[in-house]
């Protein structure tokens, strides 16, 4: 039997690896406009981190995390989130007394969730986010929503579909579960398992039960915005008027209330159908958190961020077509014509790199007709062949493979020869890209 992948995990090989790095670089460019810096942090957290703040109350952290004991028997998770972790690290190192506040920060990597694997669901998957911590105002929450949506519209989304909420601060929250409390308890008897302990440990959590008999009872449940205090609801309006000028629409959603437990005011999510029908799911999901870094032994401090399911962005963007135009096709394609030849070629394609110009070569004295397959495959611009009686002139033949032209070449003005045909601006974008 051949080896296998562990269920719910994937590999990202090749093509599709340049589809998730172009992603990654856009968010990347994005957030760096925006003024955040990248954070780096372990794949491995004590559990602890994630019990004190992502919440014993979270779906994530009552069933879904890779917990183990290592050698030294300390209980360590793979992260199944990052705001945790980033809290962590800023309560650590003491940055919410040492930088500038806010402090903003992006992320990426993989997570780890133990999930049912479904479409758009998987146990390591990756996300893209930020956060940005040390400022109360809605101002920035709506900054946060902002970046988001830039994103997604620098990708090339359309029809994207935001949905918003507010969860209001502490006190609004804590009426707002009793009243979901007295509610259901009418009507657990008829309700799922889970709901029984949603019931009792996060009662806010039965509004995103996926059993259709359960849904149908959350419809009859009282409203998180009757809930709302005067100044939570202030604020929340204060957010929804900051999108509007900004032309960013969005649907208030009452039912929205995210999975984890450090959650308050503002929360949203970005959903959208691909061109196949094809749902997978919440493009991201972030909000607003108030109690995360007093959680983890910091200061009081305020903090709003969100974070990009890589997988479902990625694939939108491919059922959509938004990676077609990505491959770029190697510059030059070197081919040796005889064994003679293939030391000299060998130093030639090292020349050519280091130009600054992409190039590959069989390194093998094949067929012509056989080379000339492979650089096509490779999506090759032009054909660099170096045959023995040239070389003794200093001379190759360069073919640009589209127009299927061919002219000889001084091999000693090559660069200049290749800037010219590549046009020095590209020249300059190649070293860039690199
Ligand atoms: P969360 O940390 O739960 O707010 O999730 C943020 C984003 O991560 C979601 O909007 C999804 O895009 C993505 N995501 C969450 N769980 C999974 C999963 N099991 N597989 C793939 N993507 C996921």
């Amino acid at each position: 039997m051949p080896a296998i992948a562990v269920k719910g995990t994937h590999d990202i090989l090749g093509k599709e690896a340049d589809g998730y790095r172009y992603i990654e670089r856009v968010f990347e460019a994005v957030a760096q406009l925006y003024g955040y810096q990248e954070f780096r942090i372990p794949t491995l957290e004590y559990t602890d981190v994630f019990n004190r703040s992502t919440g014993e109350g979270s779906d994530v952290v009552r069933k879904e995390m890779y917990t183990f004991l290592d050698k030294g028997n300390r209980s360590v998770t793979m992260r199944p989130e990052f705001t945790a972790g980033v809290a962590r690290a800023i309560v650590e190192h003491k940055l919410y007394a040492t930088e500038d506040l806010p402090i903003k920060c992006f992320y990426y990597g993989p997570v780890f969730r133990y999930e049912r694997p479904q479409l758009g669901r998987y146990r390591q998957f990756h996300q893209a986010g930020v956060e940005c911590i040390g400022v109360n105002s809605a101002r920035f929450d709506a900054e946060c929503i902002c970046l988001a949506m830039q994103v997604l519209g620098m990708l090339g989304f359309k029809g994207l579909h935001l949905k918003i909420n507010s969860l209001g601060d502490e006190a609004s929250r804590k009426a707002y579960r009793d009243a979901l409390k007295a509610y259901f308890a009418e009507h657990i008897d008829d309700m799922c398992a889970d709901c029984h302990e949603r019931l009792e440990l996060n009662p806010m959590r039965i509004l995103d039960c996926k059993v259709e008999h359960d849904q149908e009872i959350a419809k009859g449940a009282p409203k998180m915005k009757d809930y709302l205090s005067e100044e939570s609801e202030k604020r929340f309006y204060q957010t929804l008027s900051i999108l509007n000028d900004m032309d960013i629409e969005y649907e208030i959603d009452d039912s929205l209330v995210r999975g984890l437990d450090y959650y308050g005011e503002v929360v949203f999510e970005v959903h959208a159908i691909s061109k196949t029908g094809a749902d997978y799911g919440a493009l991201l999901g972030g909000g607003h958190y108030d109690g995360l870094l007093e959680a983890l032994g910091g200061p009081q401090m305020a903090g709003v961020g969100f974070a990009f399911g890589l997988e479902r962005i990625y694939n939108v963007m491919k059922d959509d077509g938004l990676l077609d135009d990505l491959e770029e096709g190697l510059d030059i394609y070197v081919m040796p014509v005889g064994e003679s030849v293939l030391d000299e070629s060998f130093e030639l394609v090292s020349a050519i790199r280091n130009m600054g110009y992409t190039c590959d070569s069989p390194l093998a004295a094949i067929k012509l007709g056989s080379q000339f397959k492979k650089a096509a495959k490779k999506k090759a611009h032009y054909a660099l062949i170096v045959g023995e009686e040239e070389l003794q002139r200093g001379v190759a033949q360069l073919k640009d493979l589209e127009k299927q032209e061919q002219k000889e070449i001084s091999l000693e003005n090559l660069e200049e020869e290749l800037d010219s045909l590549f046009g020095e601006d590209e020249h300059e974008h190649h070293h860039h890209e690199e």
